[in-house]
């Protein structure tokens, strides 16, 4: 049916690829897939298989190739273009590929590693409501996904656009150990046979992670990866122009304005901040028939950085009539009821209490870089590595 994207419906111990792979636990589902913990028979180990719906197989292999994504490609370029690179393994590897037919039609399986919680189980497990990161898993994460990013930017011309906490999973220190330990304990959710039903995530327990503000436990283990490229682009080969998850979207996407590389150095900018206070940094509306959402995400913008958009900046926007006048005012916002924080006043308010004044400042100066308004103005990731607030962050 139309509503009916086609997961594969998997039953534990059955084997795929000859008998190669055995299906051995669910680790995961998202839009277009889902993700299974397999033993492969022929290499002796462990691996997670990413099986893609029938839906999004197909639009792998569309005739229209201005809107064919690559994820494929881009994971075979990934595992293979520069290995010795720092950002290397801060990006997923994948191991092979193979498509089989299925109940619901033909399905493309992307053997990968298998990989531990994502930073969004964790955040889930801190104190009651609370969804801040502490200040040194915030760091570490921030720094080795800019290896990643920087990775993926200057080497392989790829353009993310989906960094987000369910795509970032931390590495296991020995997954062959780890995953036998973790299948000896009972499954901790009852399993589902029709993966159409939502199943929950059946985690794979790695190492003992700093969970709550306080906590002490050293981060000095825990290695970030950057993964899911399924939604994302070459820089010279763009499949679609509406891209990232809506409060992660930087201005050029709205406004219509070339973008690049740069577009993940500002969702990357609006995730670090959310790591931080533990609320999106953008949160907007339609008010009515006054403004739409869009009008308003980008009247956040300018109150959160205090600045107002450049005109020249605006008259290379496709879009900005919709928003602005010939002069630059805003065509339908007016004011809000409550005024958007200031980003350093929002840090210093909800980032934790525990945090030197200086530490603050330092966490500002580096967000400040990444949220540019104009996407030639913002940092790359090469250069945000020199930043001093990750100066004392240890890979
Ligand atoms: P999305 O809706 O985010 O686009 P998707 O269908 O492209 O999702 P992924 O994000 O790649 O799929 O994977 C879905 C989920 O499966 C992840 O959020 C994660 O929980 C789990 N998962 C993915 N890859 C792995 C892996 N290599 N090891 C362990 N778990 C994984
Ligand atoms: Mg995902
Ligand atoms: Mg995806």
């Amino acid at each position: 049916g139309q509503d009916n994207p086609g997961y594969f419906p998997a039953r534990l111990g059955q084997s795929l690829e000859a008998g190669r792979f055995c299906i051995v636990r669910k680790l995961g589902w998202g839009q277009y897939s889902s993700v299974w913990l397999a033993k492969d028979k022929k290499q002796n180990q462990f691996v997670a298989l990413k099986i893609l719906t029938c839906e999004s197989t197909k639009a792998l292999q569309t005739s229209d190739e201005k809107k064919r994504s690559d994820e494929l490609g881009m994971l075979q370029k990934i595992s293979t273009a520069q290995r010795s690179h720092r950002g290397f393994e801060h990006t997923l590897t994948l191991y092979d590929s193979f498509e089989f037919q299925g109940p619901h039609g033909r399905h493309l399986c992307l053997v990968i590693e298998v990989l531990g919680h994502s930073v969004d189980y964790i955040r889930h497990l801190s104190d009651a409501g609370d969804l801040r990161l502490s200040m040194a898993l915030t760091k570490r994460v921030t720094k080795q996904i800019l290896c990643g990013l920087e990775y993926l930017h200057d080497v392989c011309e790829i353009v993310h656009t989906d960094i987000k906490h369910d795509n970032i999973l931390f590495r296991l220190s020995d997954v062959n150990t780890v995953v036998a330990h973790a299948l000896t304990a009972e499954p901790s959710v009852s399993y589902s046979a029709d993966t159409e039903v939502i199943t929950p995530i059946v985690p794979v327990v790695s190492q003992p992670l700093p969970l709550s503000l306080e906590d002490t436990v050293p981060t000095a283990h825990l290695k970030a990866v950057l993964t899911d490229v399924g939604h994302s682009h070459w820089q010279d080969h763009h499949f679609q122009e509406l891209i990232q998850p809506a409060a992660l979207r930087s201005p050029e996407v709205i406004l219509g304005y070339p973008w690049g590389t740069s577009t993940d150095i500002w969702n990357l900018g609006c995730l670090v901040t959310e790591f931080l206070i533990g609320f999106w940094l953008f949160e907007f509306r339609a008010h009515g028939d006054k403004w739409n959402a869009e009008e308003d995400h980008l009247a956040r913008m300018t109150e959160a950085l205090g600045t107002k958009f450049d005109t020249v900046f605006l008259s290379k926007c496709q879009n900005s009539q919709k928003f602005f006048t010939s002069s630059g005012c805003w065509k339908n916002f007016t004011s809000h009821e409550e005024p958007t924080w200031l980003l350093e006043k929002l840090l210093a308010e909800f980032a934790s209490v525990d945090l030197g004044e200086d530490e603050i400042i330092a966490a500002g100066k580096f967000l400040r870089k990444c949220l540019r308004m104009i996407p030639e103005e913002r940092a790359s990731a090469r250069e945000l590595l020199r930043d001093p607030w990750l100066a004392d962050v240890f890979l």
